[in-house]
């Protein structure tokens, strides 16, 4: 494996994310003086907060899964989570709605949710499910520590025992044939696969290894933290904090120094030198790349879509609905092929609601509800539209009608306290191609062809983040925390 060559003391991480978090835990752990700096005033960056005349909103990732993968940078300082947060399980951890009006509720105990198949779709997809937990429970565990848990270097890392496991269970089948053969009913079908759309692709364009991200969902379980998402980064930043590391936040780093084809430092917005052994650039990969290193040609990369998020304070409840809830359109693949292929908004949208409020009155005024609409869009490079004119009210507007006809009554009414974001303020945050999402995981980017944690061209310039391996999504990066930190202290960190 290569390793960052060269003193390793003093580190500087840009950039406080929850994959910065987990790399700086890991550092502290190992001996390193760690100094994260980041250019907002709280940690978190996806994972951020949004408080408006009294609701409070989580901004980035609403669906907590994994959390053995937070215990493990705390339980690397010696903290445990149960000190640092409160989790509750949700169950169901989804409900789903589909147009002909049938719901499904997504229960982590397996034995609920195969009953529950069994009432919407008959006892035989009930088998299907069984059979289904049992391949992705096996594909997670050979993924995890094979695959995603490894810093890989080359393709040849991947030739193992593991990888002809793998090619036996149809990990590089494509998902929608390999969920075709768990699952007849399209209802099921839609659950267990448009997880796919989180690793910026379609179900019949993913490989069936994304199966592993509805295992991560649907049967290992969905959590909301009391205070919300974003009081994951708080208690990370916090038991790094005690652990010694060091804290820089309001402070933008423009660039880092480079001498003799290594990095000694970053530069801040102020002028402000902050010598390191060994820079970790969190930011988004090819943005950190394009503007705080010295100029390269830089790979071409297909993005993951974007999307808009209504964040709504509102006066309105709805019985009817879980914590997280999915709204699936009537068509299926269109839907896909709209957003990544064609670059256009969905015609008949799925969208994805949370109510933070069902679980945390907390995050509104007495007797008031926070909703969360996800919609995904295409990105700035698939689809460039103009998102900085009316659009983006105009969209909001056609979302908010379309969850009315989709049982929330009076949704428009409701409404208190209103924020659209779009794929130009991703942009405007430094994303590229204004996706959150990162480079999809077509094949050419995952795994060892994803863009590596290890700068090409200076051997103490570090990647974490969702832009390098394994991947997008709360588990993965702070999994990418712990290969970052891997690279520094060589081996395992
Ligand atoms: C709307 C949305 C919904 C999502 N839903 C889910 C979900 O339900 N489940 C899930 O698992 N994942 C979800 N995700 C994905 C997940 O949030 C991300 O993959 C993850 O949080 C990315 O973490 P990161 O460490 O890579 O980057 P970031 O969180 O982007 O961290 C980078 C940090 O660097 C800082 N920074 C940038 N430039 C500089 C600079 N020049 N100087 C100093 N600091 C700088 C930023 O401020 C930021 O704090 C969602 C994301 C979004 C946005």
């Amino acid at each position: 494996m290569r390793n960052v060559t060269g003193p390793t003391s003093r580190v500087v991480i840009v950039g406080a994310g929850l994959g910065g978090l987990s790399c700086a835990l890991h550092l502290a752990a190992a001996g390193r003086q760690v100094t994260v700096v980041e250019r907002e005033s709280v940690p978190g960056g996806r994972a951020g907060r949004l408080s408006v005349q009294g609701y409070e909103f989580d901004t980035g990732p609403t669906v907590l899964t994994m959390p053995s993968l937070i215990e493990e940078p705390l339980a690397a300082v010696g903290e445990k989570l149960s000190d640092w947060l409160e989790l509750s399980p949700l169950d169901p951890a989804y409900r789903a709605y589909y147009p002909d009006g049938s719901t499904l509720d997504v229960r982590t105990d397996t034995v609920a949710m195969a009953a529950e198949i069994s009432r919407v779709c008959g006892p035989r997809e009930a088998d299907g499910y069984i059979r289904f937990v049992d391949f992705a429970k096996k594909l997670w565990e050979l993924e995890r520590d094979h695959f995603i848990g490894r810093n890989l270097d080359t393709p040849l890392d991947l030739v193992n025992l593991n990888l002809l496991k793998l090619l036996g269970m149809g990990g590089f089948r494509r998902l929608h044939p390999k969920i075709a053969s768990f699952f007849r009913d399209p209802r099921t079908q839609r659950i267990f696969s448009f997880q796919a759309m989180y690793a910026g692709l379609a179900p019949h364009d993913a490989l069936a290894i994304y199966a592993v991200i509805a295992y991560l969902d649907s049967v290992a379980g969905v959590y909301f933290p009391k205070g919300g998402m974003h009081a994951v980064p708080k208690a990370l930043a916090g038991a790094a904090e005690k652990h010694g590391v060091t804290f820089r936040y309001d402070t933008t780093v423009t660039r880092v120094e480079v001498s003799n084809g290594r990095a000694t430092g970053v530069i801040t917005a102020d002028g402000e030198r902050i010598p390191a052994d060994v820079v970790v650039l969190n930011p988004d990969l090819p943005i950190a790349t394009r503007d705080l290193l010295p100029p390269r040609r830089q790979r071409n990369l297909r993005y993951s879509p974007s999307c808009v998020v209504l964040h709504i304070g509102s006066k309105q409840a709805y019985g009817q609905i879980a914590h997280h809830n999915i709204h699936f359109g009537t068509h299926w693949k269109r839907t896909f092929d709209e957003v990544i292929r064609d670059g256009h908004l969905m015609s008949d949208p799925s969208l994805l609601v949370t109510n933070p409020t069902h679980t945390d009155p907390a995050a509104a005024p007495e007797g008031r509800q926070t909703y969360y609409v996800l919609a995904p869009t295409p990105n700035l490079a698939d689809g460039p539209m103009n998102w900085r004119g009316d659009l983006a009210d105009r969209y909001a507007a056609s979302l908010v009608r379309t969850l009315e006809k989709r049982g929330y009554v009076g949704f428009g009414d409701g409404i208190e306290v209103q924020r659209v974001i779009t794929p130009a303020d991703w942009a405007d945050q430094g994303m590229a191609a204004g996706t959150p999402f990162a480079a999809a995981h077509t094949f050419g980017q995952t795994g060892p062809f994803r863009p590596s944690n290890l700068h090409p061209v200076y051997p103490n310039v570090v990647f974490t983040g969702s832009g390098t391996q394994p991947g997008v999504g709360v588990p993965m990066v702070l999994i990418s925390g712990k290969l970052a930190a891997g690279r520094i202290v060589g081996g395992h960190a």
